[in-house]
């Protein structure tokens, strides 16, 4: 398939007449081919239009077509073939592997949602019958299910063209639900969008589907991005990006004349709590294990663990040792994108003047905007008192904070913002001190590991990807995983309704065979 440069709106490939954007190579440090069209309100516009035309269609379409659609999308996918990867890795740098990774993972959370939406589960189905005799009042029959929102805008993120971009986990999930959804090209990727974006496009011609049920549109600055948000059609935002971008949008979403929610992920340092036992009987494997992590994907990875929180003593000792040795031995490689690679070095000259100490750098390679992988020490009493090293510096960076007793740990714990994930290297001689830990870690983060590094998202039923604030923007809710639907979604309850009024899912003769609470009981009743 050919990239043209232009937007999908509805089932036209429209070219934008308001900017020309060019796809970069930040590996060869090169523009590539085509230029892109940018539009406008104008654009925006249209394809929310058609979003919200297509929106009582979809969501009225048997679940069977929603499920073949998203299985469509997935296998159009895999039919691009080697030109999605190979435009992909040359618009983000990354290696062929993982995007082939990633690929299947897209494909898989895809098929995912198809099979939810079989199931069935997430409608909430549920019946309380009418007590017509019930005294002193009577009660109404009375019966819910969840509905979509309406049309969503989803922003795709710089560190996963494929598996958090235009068809991916906020694009799948509101699919699932029901919702249109309008996609705001990441400039990192516009090539690998487009292909991608023509594959949804014509999985909606194929499933019979209308046509704005998607659309994808590109244009220069922040201003496309502004007015999706901004139009009234659109009932809900998905996004994945920098602290700043996800609070724009949560305010241009709170200003307007009906505002709307933002479910947006944005920043977490992913702590690591590394208890004695475990640093004892494992610290050399531990420490090699944690600067994979810290360098894997060259730290642009939302799960990256930022920074490691130990007790004082020689093992800890030991530890930093064998990390900085691993350290030293990684290289500089090229980012995703220059702005990226920009934003690191500054967050590393910061790091550098806040007071933490630099133990150990990588190597200099020979990638063009090339990140250095940097290690950094500080003592707990110092750490709270520098706000600067709590934050989040895109890149492979950490920082080992060293605590005096265990106390001074949980207070570290209890100064950390919301976080994606907290994990307890641990043994069974920490117990007790893991038992303190876990309820200040429930409130901090989404995701809870044991022995484990937080790189590595499994998109699976009981995954969150998600936390308190500035993690997400909204802590109820996850972006990855089968939960992620729940956001597109909410719920209405039908009183006394005519059985030839009532939605299928709420049939008293259960006409989709789903598991619905029936007067307190759960079952295919
Ligand atoms: P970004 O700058 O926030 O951009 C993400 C998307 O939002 C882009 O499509 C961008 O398009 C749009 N956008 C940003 N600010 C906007 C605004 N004020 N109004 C309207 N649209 C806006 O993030 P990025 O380029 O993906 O990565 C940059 C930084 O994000 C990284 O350095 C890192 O700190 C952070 N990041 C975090 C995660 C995470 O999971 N926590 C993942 C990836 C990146 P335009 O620029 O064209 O407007």
């Amino acid at each position: 398939m050919k990239i043209t440069g232009e937007m999908l709106i509805g089932a036209s490939a429209v070219r934008g007449a308001d900017a020309t954007l060019r796809a970069f190579d930040p590996a060869r440090n090169i523009d590539l081919e085509p230029a892109f069209g940018g539009g406008g309100a104008a654009e925006v516009a249209r394809a929310c239009e058609l979003a919200e035309a297509a929106f009582d269609d979809y969501r009225h379409a048997p679940l069977e077509t929603r499920a073949q659609f998203l299985e469509a999308i997935a296998d159009n996918i895999i039919a691009l073939g080697d030109t999605l990867i190979e435009r992909a890795m040359a618009e983000s740098a990354l290696p062929k592997a993982r995007l082939e990774g990633e690929r299947a993972r897209t494909v898989g959370q895809l098929r995912l949602f198809a099979s939810l939406v079989r199931e069935g589960r997430w409608l909430a189905a549920t019946l309380d019958s009418a007590q017509p005799d019930r005294k002193p009042l009577p009660r109404s029959d009375l019966r819910l299910q969840k509905i979509p929102v309406g049309p969503v805008a989803v922003f795709g993120a710089s560190n996963f063209p494929l598996a958090f971009s235009v068809a991916g986990g906020d694009t799948a999930s509101a699919f699932a639900a029901g919702c249109p959804v309008v996609v705001k090209s990441h400039p990192a990727h516009l090539g690998t969008s487009e292909l991608v974006g023509r594959a949804v496009q014509k999985a909606v011609a194929d499933s019979g589907l209308p046509e704005g049920v998607f659309s994808l549109v590109v244009g220069e600055g922040n201003a496309i991005g502004e007015a999706l948000v901004a139009h009234p059609a659109i009932q809900s935002v998905g996004f994945t990006g920098s602290r700043r971008g996800g609070l724009a949008l949560v305010d241009i979403a709170a200003k307007r004349p009906t505002p709307i929610p933002v479910f947006a992920e944005m920043s977490s340092v992913n702590p690591v709590f590394a208890l004695p036992s475990a640093l004892e009987a494992r610290g050399d494997k531990l420490a090699v294990a944690y600067i994979d992590s810290v360098t894997l994907g060259v730290g642009q990875f939302c799960t990256n663990p930022g920074l490691v929180i130990a007790l004082d003593g020689p093992d800890l000792d030991d530890f930093i040792d064998l990390a900085a040795t691993a350290i030293m031995k990684k290289d500089t490689q090229t980012m995703l994108t220059s702005q990226i690679a920009g934003a690191y070095a500054s967050g590393i000259k910061e790091r550098d003047e806040s007071g933490a100490r630099n133990i150990a750098t990588g190597v200099k390679g020979k990638a063009a905007s090339g990140a250095l992988p940097v290690l950094y020490r500080v003592n707990a009493e110092e750490f709270l008192a520098t706000p600067q090293l709590s934050g989040e510096i895109f890149g492979p960076t950490s920082v080992i904070v060293i605590c005096r007793d265990e106390d001074e740990m949980i207070s570290v714990a209890r100064h950390l913002e919301g976080q994606l994930t907290a994990t307890l290297l641990m043994e069974k001689g920490d117990i007790e001190l893991a038992r303190r830990l876990l309820p200040v870690l429930e409130r901090k983060a989404g995701r809870i590991l044991a022995n484990g590094f937080p790189t590595g998202v499994e998109v699976s039923y009981a995954m969150v990807h998600g936390g308190p604030f500035p993690a997400t923007s909204d802590s109820r809710a996850t972006s990855v995983g089968a939960m992620a639907i729940e956001r597109f979604l909410r719920p209405v309850c039908y009183q006394d309704l005519p059985a030839a009024l009532l939605p299928q899912a709420l049939a008293d003769d259960n006409p989709l065979s789903l598991w619905r609470l029936r007067d307190g009981e759960l079952g295919p009743n």
